[in-house]
């Protein structure tokens, strides 16, 4: 797997978050780091943590239709941003119920990757999912919360994240017997 590493995030931030003064980088280990020139206060910049759930029923995946500002009507695994004070399942969990009704028990972890968007780095958890209540209904940033057919998926084209993509081509040929 080849991916495209992220231009240097410490060339985006300018002023200490703590104090407001300036950053300057200076050489820690083997890397450059963002320091602030007044408090000292080391600012590491890394990526964001996300999770998506693969939720799988009579061989058809949930996907949703993104509403909100970043890449809006195209199609994704539900799930979204951990927070800094949650735990990532938990994260999901709420992800789910906010993005599509569902109360969803999480299995194991499917896949983990780095998405290189141009906006940011994040790094994705695609965990396995079962439904265990609730009423599907988008909601949230989602418009629309609907089941694929596993070999009927909306064209590349109308699919938000080419990592989406990739890992539901992985699921296809070794996750049917998972889920
Ligand atoms: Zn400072």
């Amino acid at each position: 797997m080849t991916s495209t590493p992220h231009p240097d995030g410490n060339a985006r931030y300018t002023h200490c978050p703590k104090c407001g003064m300036a950053l300057g980088l200076e050489v820690r280990g083997e890397r450059e780091r963002l320091v602030c020139r007044a408090c000292r206060f080391v600012f590491l910049y890394n990526p964001n943590v996300g999770v998506a759930a693969i939720l799988v029923e009579d061989g058809a995946v949930l996907l949703t239709r993104r509403g909100g500002s970043f890449r809006p009507g195209l199609w994704d695994l539900p799930g979204g941003f951990v927070e800094y004070d949650e735990d990532l399942r938990d994260a999901l969990v709420r992800e789910m119920r906010e993005e599509t009704g569902l109360d969803v028990e999480l299995g194991r972890v499917f896949e983990v990757r780095s998405n290189f968007f141009p906006e940011r780095h994040s790094v994705g958890v695609w965990f396995l999912a079962r439904r265990v209540g609730g009423t599907l209904a988008a909601g949230d940033d989602a418009i629309e919360a609907r089941f694929f057919p596993l070999d009927a998926l909306p064209p590349d084209d109308e699919m938000a994240f080419e990592t989406d993509r990739a890992v539901l081509a992985m699921f296809r040929t070794e996750g049917l017997d998972a889920s």
